[in-house]
């Protein structure tokens, strides 16, 4: 086939101690996971359940990469969370065979235009502006689970310059791992390459450009990017 013009490479994720690149699909994204972060969002976590919502599969940004600081913002967050990567796709998918589908996992940082986020959710607006943007969607390297098994607890914590500013434990999580591709498969079909960024504990603040996002999750390697 020839097409008018050649775009760039097929965005992908490094993967733990191999050359190989995990290729990414698509993004999915969780929106309050964690009772605490739900609160400090105004939100009732037991009359508000967790939902989903995208980033376009361009918007990852590698360990140890610069992130800029996107426009049209100013209250520009951080928000660390656990990454599902998905290796066999399905619909409909069990509880018993949901991890059956899961490739690896890896460290990931939600970054939010908040204000337009808010702006959208008080209009009623969708939340593209305000996730789905430019370099939106940090990653680490992907662990993969044939060798470092899954991650149901564990610390989770990201300082920017040395200072703690979430930090939480990964069974804090109110829909698990396991549920969360249950839930997922019923509205999508997954399929390999698509990563789940599972939502993010209390603590989220705004970054300035010159500040260096530091993310940790027990077993996986620390994410560091430097706002610019
Ligand atoms: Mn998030």
């Amino acid at each position: 086939m020839n097409y008018v013009f050649e775009l760039g490479e097929r965005p992908s994720v490094a993967i733990h101690n191999s050359e190989d690149r995990y290729p990414v699909r698509r993004i999915y994204c969780v929106g309050r996971n964690y009772a605490e972060h739900a609160r400090e969002m105004g939100k009732d976590p037991d009359r508000d359940p967790p939902f989903f919502f995208q980033k376009p599969a361009d918007a990852v940004v590698p360990n140890g990469a610069d992130v800029p600081y996107p426009p049209r913002t100013e209250n520009y967050h951080h928000e660390i969370e656990l990454v599902i990567a998905i290796g066999n796709g399905g619909s409909n998918i069990s509880l018993e065979q949901a991890e059956d589908h899961i490739y690896g996992y890896a460290i990931g940082n939600d970054l939010t235009r908040r204000d337009l986020q808010l702006d959208a959710r008080a209009q009623g607006r969708p939340w593209d502006t305000g996730k789905g943007f430019d370099h939106s969607a940090a990653i680490g390297a992907i662990y993969p689970v044939s060798e470092n098994g899954h991650i149901r607890e564990g610390e989770i914590w990201i300082k920017v310059d040395g200072q703690i500013k979430q930090q939480a434990d990964i069974r804090d999580l109110i829909w698990d791992v396991p549920e969360i591709v249950v839930e997922l498969s019923t509205l999508f079909e997954l399929q390999p390459g698509d990563l789940i960024y599972t939502g993010t504990p209390a603590g989220v603040a705004a970054v300035e450009r010159g500040q260096t996002m530091e993310g940790y999750i027990a077993g996986l390697e620390t994410l560091t990017n430097k706002v610019v």
